[in-house]
């Protein structure tokens, strides 16, 4: 049986994902050697993610990549049963978590968390760029416990 948008000649929109474009070169250059950034504006220093034309907080149009520590606290996240991601559909089910990052609240960043442990808002984690080769940048998150060395520096 047809669902009401097929049998009326409407095909569901299939999710579209944005290839690898200029404005994320650096975050896969950086990718490919381990290593997480976010763009910073020239103008007023502030940290953005994901890369938008202009910044969110003066509207400049001139950024650096720069490198950030990787913590983080979870703001929220959610279970994932059937992803309309092509690449990530055969890794069902996963978490995906907004992180805010210690270098600045209005920085979030969306990634996978590792392990398959259901967490906490507000628990620390660790995020790490990993190289795919896909068409979204990854981030794989790790929740933060006591004795990881990352703990020290609290
Ligand atoms: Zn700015």
């Amino acid at each position: 049986m047809a669902d009401a948008a097929t049998a009326h000649g409407v095909q569901p929109a299939k999710p579209q994902v944005r290839a690898w474009g200029d404005e994320l070169a650096g975050f896969e250059e950086a990718s490919s050697r381990g290593r997480l950034v976010v763009r910073r504006c020239d103008a007023c220093l502030h940290l953005q993610w994901p890369p938008r034309s202009a910044c969110q907080s003066c509207l400049g149009g001139g950024f650096d990549w720069v490198e950030i520590g990787g913590r983080g606290h979870i703001y929220t996240w959610t279970e994932v049963h059937r992803s309309s991601l092509e690449d990530f559909a055969g890794s069902v089910p996963y978490i995906v978590c907004i992180v805010e990052m210690d270098e600045s609240p209005d920085l979030r960043m969306l990634g996978l968390l590792e392990g398959g442990t259901v967490p906490s808002i507000g628990v620390p984690v660790h995020g790490s760029a990993v190289s795919t080769g896909t068409a979204a940048p990854t981030i794989r998150w790790t929740l933060i416990t006591d004795g990881d060395e990352f703990a020290e520096n609290r």
